[in-house]
């Protein structure tokens, strides 16, 4: 495992709250693999990492009125228990009258989990300057030397590569806080943003949502206070009292297109250019031709910590067994579309 930076989680990963939540909704192909998902994340954190996953719960409340009217639905279709006002209380949550409470879900320790996850993994501090493939072998280049390797799987969140450029991955930058106090909260919980437990003294509050291009630009947005609104709007619903700020974590989500993940073969985007250029023009039937021993795993939004285990399975099976991924998290749906888009101009 290569990182430019000197240990895992210095990026998206180590900023995220990483709370393990299942998505709600009225159906959809979404809403079945972010469950699913979230279902096989809450089972390999339990079973291989307990102490870097902490299982207390998740409420999910109503964003607002409107959202509200959905919860006896999202509960039909997603599960969980549906709580009153009164058992709401007994969680440290106020001010709501319905939520829906999933015992599989709680929060990992984002640097302590990234760090557990790659214990016997070799790892070096490289910064991939430039990826060719020569005679068969990647060559892996940096200003501290080279690397050869028989496949890549490119994992470099929202910086993406050039050979992804069809994937069209797009960032958010945002921000969580970790807090001192001694408020009595007894699970995690998400309304408009997540909070979690009251964890040996400490709470997680995450976490913003940022347009910036760079962090430059989304530390001008914030103002210095890229906490200021996560309180507000926890303070709404938590009895979070007597805040004592810990530490600020910040970082780039890496999202799709279509907020499906990605993980799979890379297409070689310039060989079917050139030979097919056709596509450009809508011709669907080119017969996809990928570059040699290149896998993604990538666009995991807001929700990396519930993709991963998934898409890490599903890539395994596809390098080692050459089971081909789900097709809802193959990369290959936004090749055609990005090609359409050139030929548009
Ligand atoms: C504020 C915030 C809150 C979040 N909250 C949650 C949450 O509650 N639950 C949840 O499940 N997910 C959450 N997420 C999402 C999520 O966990 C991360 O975005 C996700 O883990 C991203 O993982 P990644 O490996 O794709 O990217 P990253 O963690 O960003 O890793 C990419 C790595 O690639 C390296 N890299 C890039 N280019 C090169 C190169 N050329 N050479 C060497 N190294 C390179 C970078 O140094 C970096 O370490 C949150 C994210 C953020 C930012």
């Amino acid at each position: 495992m290569l990182d430019r930076a000197s240990e895992p989680a210095t990026g998206g990963s180590g900023a995220a709250g990483a709370f393990i939540s299942p998505k709600l909704g009225k159906g959809g192909e979404l809403l079945k693999l972010t469950n699913l998902a979230f279902e096989i994340a809450s089972k390999f954190y339990t079973e291989n990492f307990p102490k870097y996953f902490d299982k207390s719960g998740i409420v999910r409340l109503p964003k607002d009125e409107k959202d509200e009217e959905n919860f006896t639905l999202y509960h039909e279709l997603v599960g969980g228990k549906l709580l009153n006002e009164s058992e709401l209380k007994e969680f440290g949550i106020k001010n709501e009258r319905v939520g829906l409470y999933f015992q599989d879900g709680g929060v990992c320790d984002a640097q302590g989990l990234c760090k557990a996850l790659i214990k016997d993994v070799e790892f070096r501090q490289f910064e991939v300057k430039e990826l060719k493939q020569e005679q068969g072998v990647w060559v892996l280049h940096s200003s501290s030397g080279e690397i050869f390797a028989k496949r890549v799987a490119l994992a470099t969140g929202h910086e993406g590569h050039e050979f992804l450029k069809y994937m069209g991955i797009r960032h958010v930058w945002g921000s969580r806080g970790d807090f001192y106090s001694d408020a009595d909260i007894k699970v995690c919980m998400h309304k408009t943003v997540s909070v979690s437990r009251n964890k040996d003294g400490i709470i997680k509050i995450g976490a913003s949502h940022v347009k910036a291009k760079s962090a430059i630009e989304a530390c001008q947005i914030c103002d210095g206070e890229p906490l200021k609104q996560l309180i507000e709007k926890a303070s709404e619903f938590a009895e979070i009292l007597n805040l004592r700020l810990k530490e600020t974590f910040c970082g780039m989500r890496s999202g799709s297109h279509d907020y499906f993940p990605l993980a799979g073969k890379v297409i070689d985007a310039e060989f079917m250019l050139q030979t097919y250029p056709q596509i450009k023009r809508g011709y669907k039937k080119a017969p996809i031709k990928y570059i040699d021993n290149l896998y993604v795993i990538n666009g995991v939004g807001g929700r990396g910590f519930v993709f991963s285990p998934m898409l890490a399975q599903q890539l395994k099976a596809l390098i080692f067994q050459g089971r081909e991924v789900d097709s809802r998290i193959n990369p290959d749906r936004l090749f055609l579309k990005w090609a359409r888009k050139l030929g548009r101009g």
